[in-house]
């Protein structure tokens, strides 16, 4: 059965839909928003659409038809993500430094628990930002120019399958010069509310694409939503054989599936690699006792408090386990469709990285340091 509520229990969900709706109606705001890997294979449920299908581009056009001025998708942080986390791990299997294995940073829940429950691992999770907050780093840069011309003022909303997410946006961490980089969050569920009271009938709508100039992800973006995908991308960056033997030879490594807890060894350019996935919290902290007193050791380990990842999170329509193997699934078809598999092969990264708004300020916009614990809500 699904989990009802956030991993992090004590999170109340707060909806923020009239002033959603406040800012749409606002002709002096262009409210631009992304869209999260996860709530492609879930929305359409709602709509009569079987789990796992994937709707995103029904779901671009119908967030058009609510008025949004611009829709991105997440999946374009996740690309970025990966580019600096791969990037990480290198320094940090190169630096010796084993007494921790490089812990994953894109599930806000995890951090919190890491934070309240085992603050002494906190310099072994990666510094990198979350997709959702890379990205809406990227999107206030992006748009500044535009509203200085237009005399607008950008609002970055997120649709996402969490209700984490709503707690990391307000964090003092993600908020530059007095400007939060995302200023709403949207769960799944509350953008289904929003297409239901606009009458939008989403099985019968076409799918369009997302706008320009972060119209491209790649298929390792894609696979986040799911226990084991960040993983999975981050090896397809990391290995220098850039064939499809060495997509097949991740793939079957063990690091995918619906188990709670995963382990995977691994050669990986002339060295052996250990690896653990894991999703659930309860897992999670199994998983650090065993590596503080020894008993289990990792290079890398990639947490998802959600069990099963973000397919399953809480902002997600309610749905039972078969139904949420058939959203895992519907991720990797829509994986093994996207005909770019490799965050480092998007040209839109490549053009950020390349002359474009991330040259020299890779540090300020996609990176992190928490400042401790935050009190809850
Ligand atoms: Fe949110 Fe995904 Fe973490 Fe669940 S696993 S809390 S949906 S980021």
């Amino acid at each position: 059965q699904c989990a009802a509520v956030c991993p992090t229990a004590a999170i109340k969900v707060k909806t923020n839909l009239d002033k959603v709706w406040r800012q749409l109606y606002d002709p002096g705001k262009r409210v631009v928003v992304q869209v999260a890997p996860a709530v492609r294979v879930a929305l359409g449920e709602a709509f009569g659409l079987a789990p796992g299908e994937d709707s995103i581009g029904k779901i671009f056009t119908a967030i058009r038809m609510l008025g949004f001025d611009a829709v991105h998708d997440t999946c374009v942080g996740a690309d970025l993500t990966i580019m600096e986390e791969a990037k990480e791990l290198g320094e940090k299997l190169e630096s010796g430094d084993d007494r921790f294995p490089l812990f994953t940073s894109c599930c806000p829940a995890w951090i919190r628990f890491a934070e309240t429950k085992h603050p002494d691992i906190m310099p072994y999770i990666s510094s990198c930002k979350s997709p959702m907050e890379m990205f809406g780093a990227v999107l206030k840069e992006y748009y500044k120019d535009k509203d200085k011309e237009e005399g607008k003022e950008t609002i970055s909303m997120a649709v996402m399958p969490c209700v984490a997410k709503k707690m990391e946006a307000v964090r003092d961490e993600f908020i530059r010069d007095g400007v939060p980089d995302i200023d709403y969050v949207i769960t799944t569920k509350e953008l289904i509310r929003m297409i239901r009271e606009s009458g939008i009938q989403f099985d019968e709508i076409d799918p369009e694409a997302p706008d320009m100039p972060f119209s491209i992800s790649s298929g390792a973006g894609v696979i986040f939503g799911v226990t084991g995908g960040v993983t999975e991308a981050a090896l397809r960056r990391l290995v220098q054989e850039k064939s499809t033997q060495s997509l097949r030879d991740i793939k079957f490594s063990g690091i995918r599936g619906m188990e709670g807890v995963k382990e995977a060894v691994l050669e990986l350019n002339g060295r052996t690699l250990r690896i653990g996935v894991v999703s659930g919290l309860g897992n999670a902290d199994n998983l650090i006792e065993k590596i503080k007193s020894g008993e289990e050791h990792f290079d890398f380990v990639e947490v998802m408090a959600c069990p099963y990842g973000c397919i399953a999170g809480a902002g997600q329509p309610f749905c039972h386990k078969v139904d949420k193997k058939e959203r895992m699934a519907g991720m990797y078809r829509s994986d093994k469709a996207a005909p770019i598999k490799r965050s480092e092969e998007n040209p839109v990264i490549y053009n950020l990285y390349h002359g474009g708004l991330l040259e020299g300020r890779e540090h300020e916009l996609l990176h992190v340091h928490y400042k401790g614990a935050q009190p809850q809500e």
